[in-house]
């Protein structure tokens, strides 16, 4: 049982309520309340702290206790277990289409890591599943944006689709689809525009480039980071353009990671990757278990 993780606080109070056969409601709100720390500390939006505390209460009180636990480790256990199952569901991380090619589109706002994450994702499905990706400048508004996903795309020799900055999008979206099939490239990342802030016309250019042919996937990229924020940001997008996954980017920080908590249970999408560096192999897929004990410091 993997406990050695756990902070200080949670610690002790796993040692307060030793050699017990039973959990009763007392001892199961007592460490509620350091449950309930831990989470906020890891920036976990508050209305998802309420109902998981709510959920993991309802199953823990009455709990026979496991002859290898102590009561306390079965309470955080059951927080664990509970924790998992709630980030972790879907397996596959990526949907790849019957008809090649599969259409990707990452969305997110500026800064969130996404160019660079197109590029990771490229590498990783080249070098985990054979795939021949193409990737796809979108981005017309950061003329630096197309430079940055070409200079991507030549360290990694991953070709890029690009129309400069005077084509519209859609446009670039759907003569690069096109490019895909005569040049029997199997996976299309489109790496759309950011804004600095949830707009009108980036929803509507969204909507308009995922209207053009279905993608197998639409991925949001959003920086751990931003904790409370990143909710919001991933609320926003699902409303107005529906997303399928969600990339979480910068956990090689100091974050604790409550976001992918809060995303997952507000949005219901799963989170499939995490950016873990700066680096274009520093993308790994999501493992809920271990962003379980994170989570809980
Ligand atoms: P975009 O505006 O969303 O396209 O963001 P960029 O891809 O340009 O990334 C913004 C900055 O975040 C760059 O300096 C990236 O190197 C950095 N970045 C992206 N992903 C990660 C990550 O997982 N960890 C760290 N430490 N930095 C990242």
């Amino acid at each position: 049982m993997a406990f050695e993780g756990l902070s200080e606080r949670l610690q002790s109070t796993i040692q307060k309520i030793k050699g017990k056969g039973k959990i009763n409601e007392q001892d199961v709100k007592e460490m509620m309340r350091e449950v309930r720390f831990a989470l906020i500390e890891a920036d976990v939006n508050l209305k998802v702290v309420k109902q998981f505390v709510k959920i993991v209460s309802e199953r823990a009180v009455g709990q026979d206790v496991m002859k290898s636990l102590t009561p306390g480790q079965q309470v955080i256990k059951i927080v664990q277990d509970e924790l998992t199952n709630l980030m972790g569901g879907e397996q596959s991380v990526v949907k790849f289409s019957q008809k090649p090619p599969t259409v990707i589109m990452m969305v997110g706002l500026q800064g969130a890591g996404k160019t660079t994450t197109t590029g990771k994702l490229a590498n990783l499905l080249r070098k985990k599943y054979n795939k021949n990706p193409l990737l796809v400048a979108a981005d017309v508004y950061r003329p630096a944006a197309v430079k940055q996903l070409e200079t991507l795309g030549k360290q990694l020799s991953i070709p890029v689709f690009q129309k400069g900055t005077d084509v519209s999008p859609v446009e670039i979206a759907r003569e690069a689809i096109a490019h895909a099939r005569e040049e029997h490239l199997d996976v299309v990342i489109i790496d759309t525009a950011g804004r600095l802030h949830i707009d009108e016309t980036l929803m509507q250019e969204l909507k308009d480039i995922r209207a053009l042919k279905e993608p197998d996937e639409v991925f949001l990229v959003v920086d751990a980071m931003t904790g409370q924020d990143a909710v919001n940001v991933a609320e926003s997008f699902d409303d107005a353009v529906g997303i399928t996954g969600v990339v979480l980017t910068k956990l090689d920080g100091d974050t604790r990671g409550g976001a992918a908590l809060s995303i997952r249970t507000v949005t219901q999408k799963p989170i499939k990757f995490i950016g873990m560096g700066e680096k274009l192999d520093a993308l790994e897929p999501f493992h809920p278990e271990r962003m379980a004990s994170r989570i809980l410091g």
